[in-house]
């Protein structure tokens, strides 16, 4: 079986995981990737996965990755939800088009590679989707964002200039809070005062706003 192939087992594990309980059955039974029983005794014998025992008969067989298909497989979510952030931030691409040409980024996007995309986007923490990206290296030392196009907003300067790239959909209420404010992507925004309080100003309107919600707002410096 090529890297490829266990590659997409592993994510088809991990998204099914992130889902609820993951099985041997529906891993299997799950139509997209065409995996079969063979595969998962492939990917066992290459020490990713180890299986449960099935306690009781007809009851379903759990799976779970070893330390070493964990690594692999947040290696792999890591690199394609990164490369769904770099489509629709910096390329612009609506995220309802991108998951078929993200299918195969992460293949490809791995270590260095994901870092640098990770830094130059400010260390998003969810993909288009809302579903969580994986840390990286890059993630805990990211104290200065001087290589980002994309940052929090809270990490600008008084006085920057920026325009919304996106807001994490952690915290639905502020979603809508900020949408009444008139912060929603593509909109200007000028941080006008980080101390003892954030002021930022959008159209002719003034607003003061916690740092913690500044955080969830993702934008390109303007210069
Ligand atoms: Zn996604
Ligand atoms: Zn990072």
């Amino acid at each position: 079986m090529d890297n490829k192939k266990i590659e997409e087992i592993l994510e088809e594990m991990w998204i099914q995981r992130e889902k609820g309980s993951f099985s041997l059955e529906r891993l299997i039974s799950s139509t997209q990737e065409k995996i079969t029983q063979n595969d998962i005794l492939e990917i066992e014998k290459a020490g990713y996965i180890k299986k449960g025992k099935a306690l009781t008969v007809g009851r379903q067989v759990s799976v779970k990755f070893s330390e070493k298909g964990e690594i692999l497989a947040s290696q792999v979510i890591r690199g394609h939800r990164l490369a769904e952030r770099l489509m629709t931030d910096v390329l612009a691409i609506s995220p309802h088009q991108i998951e078929s040409n993200a299918c195969n980024f992460e293949h490809i996007i791995h270590h260095e590679l994901a870092d640098a995309i990770c830094t130059l986007l400010g260390h998003p923490k969810e993909c288009p989707h809302g579903r969580s990206i994986p840390l990286g290296s890059c993630c805990a030392k990211a104290n200065s964002n001087l290589e980002s196009v994309v940052m929090p907003l809270s990490k600008l300067f008084a006085g920057s200039r920026s325009k919304v790239a996106y807001i994490t959909s952690t915290h639905y209420h502020r979603l809508d809070r900020l949408a009444s404010l008139g912060i929603l992507p593509g909109a200007e925004i000028i941080l006008h005062q980080t101390k003892p309080s954030y002021v930022l100003q959008v159209g002719h309107t003034q607003i003061a706003l916690d740092g913690d919600i500044l955080k969830d707002i993702y934008v390109r410096k303007l210069v």
